[in-house]
């Protein structure tokens, strides 16, 4: 059956970088997982007033070794459980478990992971926000059809300083819940 998507329409954000802090070392457990200021309280604004909101994440310490999919389950458990506690929902999360190497299709800057959601909502990604703190997440957006968003958090003060002319013009915010505030004026 058709997922459906609430009347505003669907937004897909990074995860680490944009809603959690991220780490050099990774994030493996969910005891490391630890929000960003505001950003649990931008998703229920968002899931709030109308949007579905859908998590597309790389996570290539599963390749690595360093979690496995319990804890994992565990991260995505935390992050639905304080977004929930604010009366929000995170509708759904894919991630690409593989490594730089294992020439999978899902990794971003390719757009598997957001094809993915496309297919589980049949919906178009046209005008579909993107929110990423780093390139990869851009063009991951730009080659799904979507429109790609840059936060300040994570890499994306670096990503900012060294965005390619492709990307010129694109919406920058300081953080998620700034980028939250704007598409909820939309
Ligand atoms: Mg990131
Ligand atoms: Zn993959």
């Amino acid at each position: 059956m058709k997922a459906a998507i609430a009347p505003r329409g669907l937004i897909i954000l990074d995860r680490d970088g944009v809603i959690n802090r991220d780490s050099a070392a990774f994030v493996k457990s969910a005891d490391e997982w630890r929000p960003l200021p505001g950003s649990i309280g931008a998703i229920a604004d968002l899931s709030k007033a109308g949007f579905t909101v859908a998590v597309a994440s790389n996570q290539s310490g599963l390749a690595r070794g360093l979690f496995d999919r319990a804890a994992l389950r565990g991260m995505h458990r935390k992050l639905r459980r304080l977004v929930g506690a604010q009366g929000g929902r995170v509708d759904r999360i894919v991630v690409c478990p593989h490594g730089p190497d294992d020439g999978c299709s899902c990794r971003k800057p390719l757009p598997g992971l957001l094809h993915r959601l496309a297919r589980h909502y049949e919906a178009s990604l046209e005008g579909v926000p993107v929110i990423g703190d780093s390139a990869r997440d851009l063009e991951a957006a730009r080659a799904a059809g979507a429109t790609p968003l840059l936060v300040r958090t994570g890499n994306g003060t670096r990503t900012e300083a060294s965005l390619d002319d492709a990307f010129a013009g694109i919406a920058i915010y300081d953080d998620l819940a700034a980028a939250a505030a704007a598409l909820l004026e939309q």
